[in-house]
């Protein structure tokens, strides 16, 4: 149930989140069910909700937050992370799934972590019969999607 999967992601990273001034929206429906492993779940979304606190912490200015989504469509269980953080420039879009390709690498050295978040988020995803797609506008922010097939939903 993604509700479960949200909770117990949420429980790890709210307190690092408001220590960052960060504050995140979750609009999660209940009772979306998807076939797979709870753990490697929890391992994709964490990656997800990481990265969106890590960058949008990392801008100076404007509004720090995250909304957090997740809502059955057609037979898909859609999540989805957006943020208002750093952005990634257009030139970037095309390698963030790559095993340790990061933006701006000083930076990122700094930051911590080793550019495999997102890598290991896809394999997951497509592990589990998904897709993952994001779109960003540099300076602005970030949304990734993550689509699954929907096991079944209890209303
Ligand atoms: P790790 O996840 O291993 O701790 P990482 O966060 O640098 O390190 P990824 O999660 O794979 O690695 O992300 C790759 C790169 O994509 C990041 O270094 C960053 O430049 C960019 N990126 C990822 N998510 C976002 C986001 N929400 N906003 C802006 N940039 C992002
Ligand atoms: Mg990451």
């Amino acid at each position: 149930e993604l509700g479960e999967v949200v909770n117990y992601v949420m429980r790890i990273v709210e307190p690092l989140a408001s220590e960052k001034n960060v504050s995140i929206n979750v609009d999660v429906d209940e009772g979306i069910f998807v076939e797979g492993d709870f753990d490697r779940l929890v391992q994709l979304l964490l990656n997800l909700v990481d990265n969106a606190v890590k960058y949008t912490f990392a801008k100076e200015h404007g509004p720090k937050e995250i909304w957090l989504r997740a809502y059955a469509q057609n037979n898909s269980a859609m999540i989805e992370v957006e943020d208002t953080g750093v952005g990634i420039p257009e030139d970037s879009l095309k390698h963030i799934f790559e095993r340790f390709y990061r933006v701006d690498k000083a930076r990122s050295r700094k930051m911590g972590g080793t550019g495999l978040g997102l890598a290991i988020t896809r394999f997951i995803v497509e592990k589990h019969g998904g897709t993952i797609s994001l779109e960003s506008e540099y300076g602005t922010g970030t949304i990734l999607k993550v689509k699954l097939p929907l096991k079944k939903v209890f209303e």
